[in-house]
């Protein structure tokens, strides 16, 4: 990914990037392309512009394949047939449009690399921010670039360490060493191996999961637990931080080595909205972090005081980010949980559509409310964030027309006042709701502001702290995007890079 995909960024949610999967199996006269669609396509949440896969039958060559489309339209039944291995990983990814190489098929992964020396080929989620330093040291060394991304400086870096040993837990240690970033990796080298590899603050989440029955073994590394779910694969565990896994064919999974950091930075992004609910990240169920956000914020609610308003309260998510978190407020507050919005599921890439009129078009082509519903009764409207506030502000108008007394806008996160970093798309700092009215009006004004603009009667966001203990993890989140407060040196320095730019042209 490239850092600098977030500015052409124009929808009304933040993004998360791609997903990644691997699997081997000790029979090689087994294949496991099935797997591999299994496996991408109950990630498909996390990536729906591209999928591609690397496969190798043990003793043979890596083949892989790429295209642009969801997995179920890439990987149709014959694509499936003419990739056969009993080892192999897979990607999806999101892309950003409006930018200059959205087409470009060197942008899609797994990436495939091969030179006289050496031969493999990897995919990863996370964004590696320092990558146009290592790009330029290692130009200024000799070697050539064909493309402007983080992914080529990571293939080109691990290349260049091969040539000083062939130990593949060596070269990624190494690698890895020089990677200022948040990822989750998993390569397929020449032999058949495959290694799964999470940053060492552990941006992003990885686990491994295995299948063993009469005739074979297979072992799994998926970016998400429902990943190994949907394979019919026993959930074994996540990947430490900074820890390398290796998955043989031979062998069973065993842990070769850890990069150590005294502190994590697991996105809390992915328990509000990006990951499934039904996958377990680091020991936490994501559904049930997302219930108990709701409980926090009916916890905090003064609104529900007041006997008036409850006679004719009703709790409605905003399908389906809200669901999960509106269940959670709804059984704390003992309120009904009403379906008010239906959604049309065959309209889902609003994020997509350039413009703010096309946009506003397709919320209303999306959702639609049940009037019998809304209609006289103060709705509590749950979501998980607002990010520009435009589809926020559409939804209100589309239930206050639809006959409620008023509309109430909970939110599970707290307001996103920063640009992410660290891999996940966001619009900029200007661009974000919370993020323009905390420069203009302060810390104190700035949430009145933004329920002013979206037309909310009433409006509260989830606290930094309610929302650490919702999640319940034990090692510690990245609020980055919360607080402005980044967690890696490199970003750090381009974070300040950007504001001293911005500052110098006003
Ligand atoms: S800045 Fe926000 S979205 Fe980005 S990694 Fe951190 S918590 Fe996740």
């Amino acid at each position: 990914m490239r850092l600098n995909h977030r500015i052409t960024s124009n929808m009304d949610k933040p993004r998360e990037n791609c997903a990644v999967f691997g699997v081997t199996c000790d029979d090689i006269g087994f294949s496991v392309a099935k797997y591999l669609y299994k496996g991408l396509i109950s990630l498909q949440h996390r990536g729906q512009e591209s999928t591609g896969i690397s496969v190798l039958k043990t003793g043979g060559k890596i083949y892989t394949y790429k295209q642009k489309g969801l997995v179920s339209k890439v990987l149709n039944n014959k694509r499936l047939s003419q990739y056969w291995g009993n080892v192999g990983i897979g990607h999806n990814r999101y892309a950003t449009t409006g930018s200059e190489d959205y087409n470009s098929q060197d942008y899609i992964q797994p990436y495939h690399f091969k030179n006289n020396e050496i031969e493999f080929s990897f995919a990863f989620n996370g964004t590696i921010p320092n990558y146009e330093e290592i790009k330029d040291k290692m130009e200024d060394m000799g070697r050539v670039f064909v493309t402007n991304t983080d992914t080529e400086v990571i293939a080109q870096l691990i290349a260049s360490i091969s040539l000083g040993t062939e130990n593949w837990p060596e070269i990624l240690k190494l690698t890895s060493r020089f990677l200022d970033g948040s990822y989750s990796l998993v390569l397929l080298t020449s032999n058949g191996d495959i290694y799964g590899i999470r940053d060492p603050l552990g941006f992003k989440p990885l686990c491994i999961g295995e299948k063993k029955t009469e005739t074979r073994n297979l072992y799994f590394v998926a970016s998400e637990s429902c990943a190994i779910d949907s394979v019919g694969a026993t959930f074994l565990r996540d990947v430490e931080p900074g820890e390398i896994v290796h998955l043989s064919h031979q062998k069973d999974i065993h842990s070769e080595l850890v990069l150590k950091s005294d502190k994590t930075a697991v996105c809390q992004f992915e328990f509000v909205y990006f990951a499934r609910p039904d996958s377990i990240i680091d020991g936490v169920s994501v559904a049930e972090a997302r219930l108990r956000m709701g409980q926090k914020l009916a916890q905090r609610d003064s609104l529900l005081d007041n006997p008036h308003f409850r006679e004719n309260a009703i709790v409605v998510p905003v399908p389906d980010s809200g669901r999960s978190a509106a269940v959670g407020y709804a059984k704390e507050a003992s309120l009904p949980y009403v379906e008010g919005l239906m959604k049309n599921r065959y309209v889902w890439r609003t994020f997509i559509m350039p413009g703010q009129q096309k946009r506003k078009a397709a919320v209303k082509e999306k959702l639609n409310p049940i009037k019998s519903v809304v209609d006289g009764k103060h709705v509590i409207l749950i979501d998980d964030s607002i990010v520009r506030g435009t589809t926020t502000k559409q939804i209100i108008s589309l239930i206050k027309n639809a006959g409620a007394i008023s509309v109430n806008v909970r939110i599970s996160c707290p307001p996103v006042i920063s640009a992410c970093y660290m891999g996940i798309d966001f619009p900029t700092r200007e661009e974000l709701i919370a993020g323009s009215c905390f420069k203009e009006y302060g810390e104190e004004d700035y949430v009145e502001k933004i329920r002013q603009i979206i037309e909310a009667d009433t409006l509260a966001y989830q606290t930094v702290e309610d929302l650490k203990d919702a999640i319940g993890l034990k090692s510690e989140l990245c609020k980055a995007c919360l607080t402005g407060k980044y967690p890696l040196k490199s970003v750090e320095k381009i974070s300040e890079l950007e504001q001293s730019i911005k500052a110098n042209r006003c």
